[in-house]
């Protein structure tokens, strides 16, 4: 089961290449700035252009509906406090 956002569509678009970070998982990755991390694949808020390989797998099955088969080479954060 895919996620899909608040529009009903999935996270993932493969006509652009492009996917999003699900509500879910915003503000638990950063990369070199304070923004965090809005897409799984493409141009970031971070500065960075992301992979899929980049995330944990749960996400990556969540969004694209498999696994990379390149290393899974995830920046999350340990997240302690909010706000
Ligand atoms: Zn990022």
């Amino acid at each position: 089961m895919l996620a899909i956002d608040e529009n009903g569509d999935t996270h993932f678009n493969p006509k652009n290449g492009m996917a999003t970070m699900p509500a879910k998982w915003l503000g638990q990755f950063y990369n070199a700035c304070t923004d965090p991390c809005d897409m799984l694949l493409g141009p970031c808020a971070c500065g960075a252009w992301h992979h899929q390989e980049e995330w944990p797998v749960d996400i990556q099955l969540a969004v694209f509906g498999n696994i990379s088969d390149k290393k899974t080479i995830s920046h999350q954060r340990p997240r302690g406090e909010r706000g």
